[in-house]
């Protein structure tokens, strides 16, 4: 019998260090934190990024031994590669592992240039394996960036607006259109890049996509606020109007997947640079709150049913995780 009280979170950051910042949460966290609402978690899909200096591999081992110590349910990697080369990436994967790219953070030293994704697509060819994109366009990310100073919090919606995004969709679409490669758009949070990914879906069934809460639940006046810092996270907020298109877009099941992207930073991190916003981690924390603020807002109003809510938060998640046998969905 299909157990519906679970749900699954595909996007998820626990025991990490992001930024310079150890994220506030590890997998012994996650028992704790979700056991408070109505639905318990099951699957989720936890990231692996390649440090600098150090190795995939190792990290990977390492996260491996702590999941299977702290966390009681499935863990789905998502391996992000660095410097390692795809034959060094290629042995590391499985059924329950994908690769995660970026097309920005050149800082961080996590970019990718679209001829590297091309690259990646050619390497797991053979494989097929699924590559999630974080698509902001670097180029126009570096340009709206100098034109705005970070000064206040809600200078990030200006810094990273949603034609970079746009921008980068467009040319990942293309390349998994032309080279018929998986590829998961994660935390989609334009309206325009949700209907691009529409529209090549209809040419290649292999992509699929992904939105958060905060996207369809806040807009950008958030960053005007008190102790906006706090709702720092990239991409940024959108205009209310941007975020009344994405539940619509909802409604009309143009994502395929509902994800938190739980990305917490402990108080006195988040507060530190408060009035600094550029040395504020990015991130927000969701992870508990995935199942219960999309249902209290958008399915108590009747604005999504319990169906189609199941769907984006347990039925394709698990899919996408290839989870169908080793969990009871
Ligand atoms: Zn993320």
């Amino acid at each position: 019998m299909p157990n519906r009280n679970v749900y699954h979170d595909f996007h998820v950051h626990v025991g990490e260090r992001i930024g310079g910042y150890n994220l506030r949460d590890d997998f012994a966290d996650l028992n704790r934190l979700c056991g408070q609402s109505g639905r318990s978690l099951g699957a989720i899909g936890v990231f692996v990024t390649e440090e600098s200096r150090g190795n995939l591999k190792d990290k990977y081992q390492r996260m491996l031994e702590r999941a299977r110590e702290d966390y009681s349910q499935e863990v789905f990697w998502h391996l992000s590669p660095v410097q390692s080369s795809p034959d060094e990436v290629i042995p590391l994967l499985g059924k329950h592992t994908d690769i995660k790219l970026y097309s920005t953070y050149r800082n961080a030293g996590l970019y990718s240039s679209y001829e590297q994704i091309e690259r990646w697509m050619d390497a797991l060819a053979g494989k097929k394996t699924r590559i999630l994109v974080h698509c902001e366009d670097d180029a126009t990310v570096e340009e709206y960036s100098a034109r705005y100073p970070f000064k206040r919090p809600h200078d990030h919606c200006l810094r990273r607006p949603e034609l970079a995004e746009i921008r980068a969709v467009e040319r990942v679409l293309d390349l998994a259109v032309s080279k018929q490669h998986p590829v998961h758009i994660v935390h989609v949070s334009s309206p325009q890049s949700a209907l691009l990914i529409k529209e090549a879906k209809s040419q290649y069934p292999g992509i699929s996509c992904e939105t958060a809460p905060h996207y369809l639940l806040f807009n950008e006046d958030q960053l005007k606020q008190k102790n906006a810092h706090q709702f720092l996270c990239t991409p940024p907020f959108r205009k209310e109007e941007s975020r009344g298109m994405m539940v619509e877009l909802l409604q009309d099941n143009v994502f395929d997947i509902l994800t938190s992207d739980h990305c917490a930073f402990t108080d006195a991190d988040k507060d530190r640079y408060k009035d600094d916003p550029e040395q504020v981690p990015c991130g927000i924390p969701g992870i508990n709150t995935l199942y219960s603020s999309m249902e209290s807002t958008l399915v108590n109003s009747g604005k999504l049913s319990l169906e189609a809510l199941d769907r984006m938060l347990r039925i394709i998640p698990a899919k996408l995780m290839n989870l169908e046998d080793r969990i009871d969905q």
